[in-house]
This record gives structure tokens, sequence and C-alpha cells, in this order.
């Protein structure tokens, strides 16, 4: 009976029609909130919400707007109560359309000394040192301080996916006994990682932004996806037998994943 729409962004609740792919966007895999319990306090109960009634709207409705406010249009006979409720069943994706929105106005921003980057997990300030540039423990080539700094730490941190990555694919499927044809490190906007029929594994460079035990699980992820071309319950055993934490990592992925993409 309950139905959400959203002008300019993804619904709430969207099913994943790919089968091997594995999508960044938390509410693809709904299967995997089960078990996971996050009682920290959000984002999404701080922010302001507006609960509209439109005696011409047919459903509730649930939007984000770009100013950041949280809004549910009211249907003809509907009621506050049930707003709210429906409210806090969305809170999760409520909190990742925050987590975009705050994603795309710091990617506006020039980067330059102190601008934090994600590497490894931890948010690190750029230093500028000797007439270096530095993002903890890798030096970035040369780069001009009068422009912006993040054309030349994105390329670097590619760079540098491209060297490690494949290395840690191809040890892995080898610790497994998994027969793999391909690694390949893209960039991807939308999707950690993809596993092809013929033994393609795609990483997003982004992963080595990310702390590395969610890096080591999607490696594990792909590579469970030779095995099991589709998120089954049979994958999942496959996945908890090869990385017990996996459940850690998704959570990890659901809360700052979108700051890597946008
Ligand atoms: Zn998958």
């Amino acid at each position: 009976m309950q139905s959400t729409r959203n002008g300019d962004s993804s619904r709430p609740a969207l099913q994943s029609s790919s089968q091997k792919d594995h999508l960044a966007r938390a509410d693809e895999h709904g299967e995997l909130d089960q078990g996971v319990r996050d009682n920290s306090p959000t984002l999404a109960s701080a922010i302001p919400v507006d609960l509209v009634r439109q005696p011409r709207a047919r459903r509730y409705i649930l939007r984000v707007t770009r100013a950041g406010r949280v809004r549910v249009t009211i249907p003809r006979g509907g009621s506050e109560a049930f707003a709210r409720r429906f409210l806090a069943e969305k809170k999760d994706w409520i909190e990742i359309q925050l987590q975009r929105l705050a994603a795309r106005a710091q990617a506006r921003e020039v980067w330059c000394a102190g601008t934090p980057v994600w590497f490894r997990g931890e948010r690190t300030p750029l230093v500028e040192r000797d007439g270096r540039l530095w993002l903890g423990a890798l030096e970035l080539a040369n780069f001009d301080t009068r422009h912006d700094w993040r054309p030349v730490v994105l390329r670097a941190l590619f760079q540098l996916a491209r060297a490690e990555l494949p290395a840690l694919v191809w040890s892995e499927a080898k610790r497994l006994g998994i027969p793999i044809q391909r690694v390949t490190v893209r960039n991807q906007r939308t999707r950690w990682g993809s596993c092809s029929r013929k033994g393609t594994i795609s990483l997003n460079w982004r992963l080595i932004q990310a702390p590395t035990f969610v890096r080591d699980y999607l490696i594990i992820h792909e590579l469970a996806h030779v095995r099991e071309m589709n998120h089954s319950q049979r994958y999942w055993r496959l996945v908890d037998e090869w990385f017990p934490a996996w459940r850690a990592a998704e959570q990890w992925l659901r809360r700052h994943g979108r700051e890597l993409l946008d």
C-alpha cells in the first residue's frame, strides 16, 4: 500500500536487475540488511522533516530536497503517524541521499593543502612539504601549487590502484583455487566491482580509498561470483566462509561509499 517516488534521485527499495555486479548503491541489495543493526545516532535523525498534506497526492511521497530537507507528502486520507512510521523505515535510504548531497558539495571544492582525502580508510589531509605534495606516505609527483590539486591526486590514486589491486586479486584467486582470466582496474561511477562470465574481474580504483578490509572483501565478493553468478544464499555462504567480516565491510560501504564515488 505504501509506495514512494522522488523526482531527481534514486528510489528507495530499488531492486537490482543485475545479478553479477556489485552495485555501490546500498539500497540495491536489501538482503544484506538482515542481521546488520546499527544503533548509532544517524544524520537522518537530526535533519529537518516537512510533512506536507497534499489532497491531490495519491500516495505517500518521500523526497530529500537539494537544500537537505526531508519532505513527506501525505495523500488524502493519509495520516501523520503513518508518514512518521514510513520515514523511520526509510531512514537508511534518507541517510544515503544526504551523504550524496554532502559529497557533491565537497566535490565542487578546490583541493589544496589540508583538504581531507579518503586514503586507505582514513580521511587524510593533503600536505605540502618542501615543494612536494603528500597524501599520508604517498608522494604525489609534479603539481602546481597555484592550481586545484584534485586532478593530480586522483591520477596518483588511480595509478596506485592499478599497481596494487590486480596482484591482490590474482593471489587471492590462486589461494582459493578460483580460475580467472583477467583483472582490470577501472573508473566506475556506480559500482565497486564486477565479474564477467568469462572470468574477468573489474575493480573500481577507489577501493584503495577504502579501508583495506573493505578492499579485500570486495575482491572476495567478485571472486565468489566466479562460482555463483548471483546473490543467492549459496553465494553468501561462500562469501561468509571466505571472508567472515563481510558484514562490517558492507556496513562501511553503506556509510561511506557515496563519499568515495561522488
Ligand atoms: Zn555481487
